[in-house]
């Protein structure tokens, strides 16, 4: 059995790790776009900050593709995929054939359609090139903007502190991280971040970012403009979904795929950042590590369903202890809270446990992950709580 991998990323390394303990006699061919092996996405924002170096966060090297025989080609991108003879096609024209075929193909940042988003100074971050660029490029500017308050945004305005005098954030809604906490939790983390430093212009949206040739500033709607010598964009991302496209595959917000992970042409099968499960597009590196290792067991031909995994999200700033799983704006469930010296709590359930927020409290995050993820007991969690219930 022939099998393509494209992307190396963790969905993908993941894939091909499980078709080889599967099929130990297939020949399984991992292709890239990019140049650097399998590393591990979220410490970028470690990378971006000064705080390590590439090694330490690349996760796997030349031995490992050797030991488990998997051949790895890096640099190159595919183009397109023809279905009907079962062959990827990369940017040169050469042909890669292919009884099963996996596209982990990962995101791209989301760039919403704004007047100076091409200017010079205004960056998007993915991987490790991209953070590359940003250092190099703001080592002596004063003023950065950056467009979005959600996780990414956060972390990356926080990194960037080390260079820039003043960092704002720019966030649409009213509260930080508006899909991860209510306006209690938004407004506590807002005063933390502040004491670091940073600076926020909350429910505001931009109209336009200005210069001449390179970014000068970030009109906002409002009519107010914040000066800016650099802009980060980070408002999501969008599923790199054209090669789905290309092979005839259905494809709605992302690549749609069954329990399988198999999409709606025979032999191929989509994992990770671009597949859309059930309606839902996920985004996180646990739902792409396992979409990958269920993926690579069906190839395989090991009939295994995926299960879904449970959104949770943490900040990576240190000092900020910050948990957030599940649902949490439910006018239907019993809801606990409190807030005390700095820490907030609050936990949601009906029937089981439905949601919860801790921020502050690394010993309450222990509990409501082992809660949130059915391995502990939600009565634990409202005794801390002290059984406030709003
Ligand atoms: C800075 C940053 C911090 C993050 N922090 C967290 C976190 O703390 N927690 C969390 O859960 N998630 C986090 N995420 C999200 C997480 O990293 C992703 O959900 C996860 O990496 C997705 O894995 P993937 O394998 O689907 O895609 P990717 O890791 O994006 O890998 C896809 C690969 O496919 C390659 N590729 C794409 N198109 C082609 C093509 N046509 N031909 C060949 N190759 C191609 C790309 O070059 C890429 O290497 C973070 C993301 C970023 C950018």
């Amino acid at each position: 059995m022939n099998y393509i991998i494209i992307g190396n990323g963790v969905a993908g390394t993941e894939a091909a790790m499980a078709i080889r303990k599967t099929d130990p006699d297939g020949e399984i061919t991992v292709i890239s776009e990019s140049k650097h092996p399998f590393y591990y996405r979220p410490r970028i924002i470690d990378y971006l900050a000064g705080e390590i170096t590439v090694d330490k966060f690349t996760l796997y090297g030349d031995e490992h593709y050797a030991k488990n025989r998997i051949t790895c080609v890096l640099g190159t991108r595919i183009a397109s995929i023809d279905a009907k003879n079962r062959s990827a096609l990369d940017t040169e024209g050469r042909a890669y054939p292919y009884d099963r075929l996996l596209i982990a193909t990962g995101a791209d940042p989301y760039v919403p359609p704004l007047e100076g988003a091409g200017l010079h100074g205004v960056f998007t971050i993915r991987g490790i090139t991209d953070a590359d660029r940003i250092i190099g490029f703001c080592q002596n500017i004063e003023d950065i903007v950056v467009l979005g308050g959600g996780l990414l945004g956060l972390e990356t305005a926080n990194a960037l502190l080390r260079f820039a005098k003043r960092i704002t954030v720019v966030e649409y809604f009213e509260w930080l991280l508006p899909r991860q906490l209510d306006r209690t939790g938004g407004a506590m983390l807002q005063d933390m971040l502040e004491k670091k430093g940073l600076c926020f212009a909350l429910g505001e949206s931009v109209l336009s970012i200005r210069g001449e040739g390179a970014v000068e500033s970030v009109l906002l709607k409002s009519g107010k403009e914040i000066p800016a010598g650099a802009v980060i964009i980070s408002t999501g991302i969008k599923g790199r979904n054209e090669l789905a496209v290309s092979a005839g595959a259905a494809v709605k917000k992302g690549i749609v795929v069954d329990d399988f992970m198999a999409t709606s042409v025979e032999g191929i099968f989509a994992a990770g950042d671009p597949a859309e499960h059930d309606g839902c597009l996920y985004g996180i590196w646990p739902a792409a590590r396992e979409q990958g290792r269920i993926a690579g067991l069906n190839m395989a031909g090991a009939a295994t369903p995926y299960r879904k995994t449970l959104p949770s999200n943490a900040l990576k700033i240190t000092g900020i202890d910050l948990y957030s799983a599940g649902e949490f704006n439910r006018d239907d469930a019993e809801t606990f809270s409190c807030s005390l010296d700095g820490s907030y709590i609050k936990y949601l359930q009906k029937g089981g446990p439905l949601g919860a927020i801790i921020l502050g409290d690394p010993g309450a995050i222990k509990i409501a992950k082992n809660v949130m993820e059915r391995n502990g007991d939600p009565a634990e969690l409202r005794k801390i709580i002290g059984l406030t219930s709003s």
